[in-house]
């Protein structure tokens, strides 16, 4: 038998014998015979709740998908926005991320789904993957938009160093580690 998610809660069922039944794991309902007709809890039921506890399978409401940066596969939620990123390449706005480059501390802003060979940085003129400090990194990284959040106290008060926003290929930047 081989089990996929629909996305939903509803499961695609097919036999060795090359029927397809849909199995639905918060109602406990299979559109095959033996669970139309006899109401008993059927092989693809079983089958279907097996591969989710197991990880084979997406659980509810989850589809497969594949790190915009590394490619692993993990599962994420249906309505989950993209770039779709693993647990390693993570960065949500509001994070701090170290700049491998410089080693300073950013502030995130934004995550696009947007490829680094596709935005431009006006004022170079050039695309974020063609800027010098960034060539090391693959060109088909997401673009990230962060601050560098530091301040000047003065008697005159507090003035941002910066105010520019920075745009970096994803893996330019790293989470601290904790
Ligand atoms: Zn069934
Ligand atoms: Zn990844």
């Amino acid at each position: 038998m081989s089990v996929s998610a629909l996305g939903t809660t509803v499961y695609e069922v097919v036999t060795h014998h090359g029927h397809t039944y849909l199995v639905d794991v918060e109602s406990r309902e299979c559109s095959c015979p033996d669970h139309t007709y006899r109401d008993a809890r059927c092989k693809h039921l079983r089958r279907v709740a097996i591969e989710i506890t197991e990880g084979r399978v997406a659980p509810p409401g989850h589809l497969r998908v594949s790190c915009a940066v590394c490619g692993d596969p993990f599962y994420e939620p249906t309505d989950a926005l993209e770039p779709h990123l693993c647990r390693q390449h993570a960065l949500e706005p509001g994070d701090f991320a170290v700049d491998r480059e410089t080693g300073g501390t950013v502030l995130v802003l934004a995550v696009s789904p947007r490829r680094a060979d596709e935005v431009r940085i006006p004022a170079h003129d050039c695309t974020v993957a063609e800027y010098a400090s960034n060539r090391s990194y693959p060109p088909d990284d997401p673009v990230v938009s962060a601050v560098f959040p530091t301040v000047d106290v003065t008697n005159a008060g507090v003035t941002p160093r910066s105010l520019r926003v920075y745009t970096f290929p994803l893996t330019r930047l790293a989470l601290p580690t904790k």
